[in-house]
């Protein structure tokens, strides 16, 4: 086995606390856009959002729907199951949402700590994510994490999403990384996990919710404070 010297992280849910985030954005949306005159509380409105953003975020991923109808169809959705069919408003809140949100800077607890210690350790530290260019950036610079990484690579800029091995071999051949030499990390199973796999990277689970406990087979960790003590580990 060779030694770990490129470590690929996803950034929402994984660094970016990407809930957290969202949801301090909306809020704000909620209350400068007067939606409780439409919408009893945020609460409610929080809770079919969510569902609906979901639903949409699988269908983006599956390839179909567009970047556009997703950023706007949520919310629109979401206007319409509380009895206000709105399009011009749906784009105030999506355009809105898209301005607000990357400006919030929660991070998981302990990110930016073991962010310095792989730095200092001489780790080649990269960033692979299915999220949007533009707002990825704003993200990274705001909470000051941007610069950690050496490269970015945003999925719209190879084409394809995570788990397809296409942007994973783009990564490698951007950063001069070898699968063997690599390591990804990501709190998506599908996407982070098995992506990285299939085309011979290690992958480790972000998973702070433990939901993928039972699974004994997964290389797994629920804090960031885990992850220096498992490269020191030989896995295979
Ligand atoms: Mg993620």
């Amino acid at each position: 086995m060779k030694k770990i010297e490129h470590i690929f992280f996803d950034l929402d849910r994984t660094l970016w606390d990407f809930e957290r985030n969202s949801k301090s954005a909306l809020v704000q949306l909620f209350h400068e856009l007067k939606l409780d005159n439409i919408i009893e509380s945020f609460e409610s409105f929080h809770e079919v959002y969510r569902k609906i953003n979901a639903e949409y975020w699988e269908d983006y991923a599956k390839g179909s729907v567009s970047k556009e109808k997703l950023r706007i169809g949520r919310f629109h959705d979401t206007l319409v199951s509380f009895g206000r069919d709105d399009l011009q408003l749906s784009t105030a809140m999506a355009e809105g949402y898209v301005k607000i949100s990357p400006y919030q800077t929660h991070l998981f607890p302990g990110t930016k700590e073991v962010l310095q210690e792989l730095s200092d350790k001489n780790y080649q530290l990269h960033i692979i994510t299915n999220g949007f260019k533009e707002v990825q950036f704003i993200k990274l610079e705001n909470s000051g994490l941007r610069r950690f990484f050496k490269d970015v690579l945003c999925s719209e800029e190879v084409g394809k999403n995570k788990p397809n091995p296409e942007i994973f071999h783009a990564a490698l051949q951007r950063t001069k990384a070898k699968n063997t030499n690599s390591l990804m990390i990501g709190d998506d199973f599908e996407a982070d996990i098995l992506g990285a796999e299939r085309v011979g990277i290690r992958a480790i689970l972000f998973d702070p919710h433990d939901v993928y406990e039972a699974r004994k087979e997964i290389e797994r960790i629920k804090h960031f404070e885990e992850l220096p003590f498992l490269l020191n580990k030989t896995m295979w």
